[in-house]
């Protein structure tokens, strides 16, 4: 294909992105560029600072990575020892990792260099990778500050510097050593710099480090993709884990991350879904590099089913085809929910997110509710069945707190954490739905007080729209949600509530 066919056939082309970097573009199947790309490539090919909110899976790596490609290459390959043309920062090891393979993949056949400066990770070979001088330089702010102090890497040549996901580098505590790099850089460098929120903190730092800044925002701050699903289940917090584990056996939940709130309450969902008899990964802060890494590939190849995570680790993670989010428990920041659940739902697919919700936690709950301004129904509630610990056996079973492998084979699952197909496992995620006692009767919003007991037992999926579901307050940006128009809402705002078929649909085929 010539770059004249390329030039007309693909989007990119429009917004000034020509040559090699346009034929690997198109190589990497990105021919119509997203709105983000669309906003923020002419302006940064301009010269402009960029202000970009935007989330993870909005297209945002390439819409900061070409311009500043597109520069580098007309400059050709002369390099200074020590020195980095573009310094990319982001908040976990992970994510840089993710932007570093989007960089090669968008340069094939530039000639470009880059290198990776993370924690956890042995220095030397990082350094040695810096020594000649590299085109980009994808680092976590710690590494590259001990980097710096040591001398190891010169950023006085460094004019492109992006900050990605600032508001999670802010949350991680990295904002003195964003703010001390910044300054290490170039004066006259261009800047761009990617947030999914905007506290105040972070509008500080936009005026301090950036001129002039183009603003580009591809979602209302604090808004949750259009394409999820998202649904409560009330459970006390001894019954989730057999809530979890009936949830997993479905197998129309073929991709899923399960959110704990602590790294150890990530060990201790990870160690009893293997308990249960699930093959689980598990990825979080006290993981080293590498295990963090195979644990991501193994969930990205679709080996491994199931990725418990912690926040802090899965921010940014990119997989595609993730067919659900469960959340363990809320997290400590309700903005936190919103990153979470948008690991599924990506590049226009449908996602799940279910929340699993202790008494305990219908403040964090309502806080949730009221950044994503909308009332979440509630799909299942098992307050009202008794506490598993203290259920008497049935003879020849095992009780839940005490389960082992054997145990999960007793509830109708495969020691491999399949259903049995003779129909003795119960599936409640995927096919119609079996017993279970009928809900209460109370209408899906009006959950119970803390401490209320419901009547009833499950409540599957019904499928219909909720009577109670209502947003609190008025939404505060120009649009209430995500990047629908409003015409696709129901009129009070709420999201359509889609079938539970939904459930049986298997997502679109994973990406190697
Ligand atoms: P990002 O927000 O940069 O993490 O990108 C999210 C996903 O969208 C990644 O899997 C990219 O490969 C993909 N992507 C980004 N831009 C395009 C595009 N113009 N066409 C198709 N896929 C894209």
């Amino acid at each position: 294909m010539t770059e004249e066919i390329n030039a007309e056939l693909n989007g990119f082309a429009k917004l000034g992105i020509s040559g090699q970097l346009l034929k690997a573009t198109n190589t990497a199947g990105f021919t119509e560029p997203k709105p983000i790309q669309e906003q923020a490539i002419p302006a940064q090919l301009a010269g402009r600072d960029i202000l970009g909110i935007a989330q993870t899976g909005s297209g945002k790596t390439a819409a900061f990575a070409l311009p500043i490609l597109s520069k580098i290459i007309a400059l050709g390959t002369k390099r200074r020892p020590k020195t980095a043309r573009a310094l990319i920062l982001a908040p976990t090891r992970e994510l840089a990792v993710q932007i570093e393979e989007t960089i090669k993949v968008l340069a094939k056949g530039a000639h470009i260099s880059t290198a990776l400066v993370l924690g956890g990770v042995s220095r030397f070979s990082q350094v040695k990778k810096i020594g000649p001088g590299v085109d980009f330089v994808i680092a976590t702010p710690g590494r590259l500050m001990d980097l710096v102090r040591e001398k190891d890497i010169n950023l006085s040549e460094t004019t492109w510097l992006v900050l990605d996901e600032a508001d999670r580098m802010l949350d991680m505590g990295f904002i003195n050593d964003v703010k001390r790099i910044a300054k290490a850089t170039h004066p006259a460098r261009q800047t761009a710099l990617f947030s999914a929120t905007m506290p105040a903190e972070i509008e500080q730092l936009t005026q301090s480090l950036l001129r002039d800044p183009v603003r580009v925002e591809v979602a209302p701050q604090g808004t949750t993709a259009a394409e999820i699903v998202q649904s409560v289940v009330l459970a006390r917090t001894k019954q989730k884990r057999k809530v979890l584990s009936d949830m997993l056996s479905d197998d129309a939940m073929s991709s899923v991350i399960v959110f704990a709130r602590t790294k150890h309450g990530a060990d201790r969902v990870t160690k009893d879904l293997e308990r249960d008899g699930f093959e689980a990964a598990v990825i979080h802060g006290n993981k080293s590099q590498n295990a963090r890494q195979k644990a991501l590939n193994g969930f990205r190849d679709g080996s491994v089913r199931i990725l418990v995570a912690t926040d802090i680790a899965a921010r940014g993670i990119d997989v595609p085809g993730i067919s659900h989010v469960v959340n363990f428990d809320l997290p400590d920041e309700a903005e936190s929910y919103v990153h979470r659940i948008g690991r599924t739902g990506r590049n226009g697919r449908d996602g799940i997110a279910i929340t699993l919700v202790d008494p305990s936690e219908n403040s964090k709950l309502r806080q949730v509710e009221r950044i994503i301004r909308m009332k979440l129904p509630v799909m299942a509630d098992h307050l009202g069945q008794p506490d598993p610990a203290r259920e008497p056996r049935p003879q020849g079973e095992r009780s839940f707190e005490s389960a082992n492998d054997g145990a999960r084979e007793d509830r109708g699952h495969r020691r491999d954490g399949r259903p049995r197909n003779d129909g003795f496992g119960k599936k409640r995620f995927g096919g119609q739905p079996q017993g279970g006692r009928p809900f209460s009767g109370k209408p899906d919003g009006e959950r119970g007080a803390q401490g209320e007991r419901s009547q009833g037992g499950d409540r599957p999926f019904s499928g219909k729209p909720s009577g109670e579901r209502h947003f609190h307050g008025k939404p505060k940006g120009d649009r209430p949600f995500g990047d629908k128009p409003h015409g696709e809402r129901k009129p009070d705002g709420a999201k359509p509530f889609r079938s539970k078929r939904r459930f049986n649909r298997k997502p679109a085929a994973r990406a190697a």
